[in-house]
């Protein structure tokens, strides 16, 4: 395999191992960065854009665990935590907030490799399997891949908003979802604007689906929330 367009971020505050590893990985052709403490790794992962992260957990200041979390927010990268023989919590904690894979101390460069091949090959997988996804509703599809909309033959224009929206809704197709989800899921836990900008986009959505076809997608259960009706299910 050709690594060289891979950017892989080495985070260890163990200088020697930080370079022995970036050595191996330049050797097998991987472009490399190398932190040594949680907040450059935050740093160099916001100006690099890493294709995966080499992750050791115990780090000076800001843990290796706080640095996955927060890097979670914002990215599905692969991230292999790195982490000393015997720390069976600080496996299962990095795997809960979001890592994908362990390595423990010490290590082959051999395994580091195989690992890495295996985080990669699998983020490559799902990012397929979600291109090739279609959503559907009565006569409504969604395909993710491409992110357009259709009902029936009738191609519907729809903003990036109104579609993650319109998606998040038919995914949950029959459930009532409170406009606090819809926020969290939609907007993000960082937006702090008014909850009624729900309200609004939904509005958008029944002008430019419901009220133009004249069919009635989106149900509104007063003081709860909005669901997509599917009678088929
Ligand atoms: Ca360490």
């Amino acid at each position: 395999m050709d690594n060289s367009a891979l950017k892989v971020l080495i985070v260890e505050d163990e200088v020697k191992l930080a370079r022995f590893v970036e050595l191996e990985l330049k050797h097998e052709g991987y472009e490399v960065i190398v932190a040594n403490d949680g907040r450059s790794a935050l740093e160099k992962f916001e100006e690099e854009a890493p294709k995966i992260i080499l992750l050791d957990l115990m780090l000076p200041g800001l843990s290796g665990i706080e640095v996955c979390r927060r890097i979670r927010k914002t990215s599905d990268v692969p991230i292999i935590m790195i982490t000393a023989k015997g720390e069976v919590m600080d496996k299962v904690m990095g795997l809960d907030n979001g890592a994908d894979d362990y390595i423990t101390k010490p290590f082959a460069i051999e395994e580091v490799l195989a690992r890495m091949r295996v985080a990669l090959k699998h983020k490559r997988t799902s990012a397929a399997a979600e291109g090739e996804k279609k959503l559907t509703v009565k006569d409504l599809t969604l395909d993710l891949g491409k992110r357009t909309v259709k009902l029936g033959e009738h191609n519907i224009d729809l903003t990036k908003r109104e579609f993650d929206l319109l998606a998040y809704l038919i995914k949950n197709k029959n459930i009532v979802i409170s406009r606090e989800q819809i926020l969290n899921k939609v907007w993000g836990y960082d937006y702090f604007g008014e909850t009624n900008i729900v309200d609004v986009y939904v509005r958008y959505l029944r002008t430019k689906i419901d009220d133009k076809y004249n069919e009635k997608f989106i149900h509104t259960i007063r003081g709860v929330g909005y669901y997509v009706k599917d009678d088929e299910e």
